[in-house]
């Protein structure tokens, strides 16, 4: 990523807007490459070898750690609801839930 994207979501962190990061275009359309890459199947899933649609795209390495790595394909997993809740609710107690996503 460019120089100015990396600024750019580092200030959202900064100011508490990361939502703005998750609505923009840029990462709309990498969404919806990495979801079709995945034929929109759950990857956590398939590794159980089950088949769950996939709604949305995981950072594996959360935005606020590294803002470095928010377009980074292989930082990024197509995920269904489930994974995704158990990923920010169950896993890590204590986790203050403030990606989000
Ligand atoms: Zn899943
Ligand atoms: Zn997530």
């Amino acid at each position: 990523m460019t120089e100015e994207m990396l600024n750019w979501i580092r200030g959202l962190i900064r100011d508490n807007k990361v939502h703005e990061f998750y609505t923009s275009p840029v990462w709309r359309r990498l969404q919806v490459q990495i979801l079709k890459e995945n034929h929109y199947e759950c990857e956590r899933c398939k590794r159980k070898g089950l088949v769950v649609k996939a709604t949305t795209v995981h950072h594996k390495k959360y935005l606020r750690i590294h803002p470095e790595l928010a377009l980074d394909q292989d930082n990024l997993e197509s995920i269904c609801e489930r994974c995704h809740y158990d990923e920010h609710h169950r896993k890590k107690p204590g986790f203050t839930n403030e990606e989000r996503w």
